[in-house]
């Protein structure tokens, strides 16, 4: 099943993420009334790492898991290949931790025989998924 979504599903998904935490941000601020910018911004960069990881896997995900319509075809034996589900995809970036979610094939006819097909996050990190 692909689980891409619409543009407009993803900013919505992104600003159900970040709108708590805003309201964390605030409910932080009435309890620290008296806090510097230096602590106000401190205390916003922790949080940018929470909502930037999330962020960015409704980003990435939402577009392209990998996921094709047509099945790929075995690289061994040129059988279409079957498509077993996603498998999470953990990456560290500069920003937060993002789990990506790839889509995952395997050959019924090759053992041992899997498939990541590459998606627009290959291009960030290529090789990552090998
Ligand atoms: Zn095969």
């Amino acid at each position: 099943m692909p689980r891409t979504q619409s543009r407009t599903q993803r900013e919505a998904a992104f600003l159900a993420l970040a709108t708590p935490l805003y309201a964390e941000l605030e409910d932080w601020y009435d309890q620290h009334p008296a806090a510097s910018f230096g602590e106000i911004e401190a205390e916003a960069r922790r949080r940018r790492r929470e909502l930037m990881g999330a962020g960015l896997a409704v980003l990435i995900n939402g577009r392209d898991t990998g996921f094709q319509l047509d099945t790929p075809a075995c690289p061994q034996c040129a059988q279409p290949m079957a498509f077993v589900g996603y498998r999470p995809w953990r990456v560290s970036g500069l920003e937060g931790e993002t789990e990506l979610q790839r889509a995952y094939y395997v050959c019924r006819e090759c053992e041992g025989q899997t498939l990541f097909p590459p998606g627009s996050a290959v291009a960030v990190t290529p090789g990552s998924l090998e």
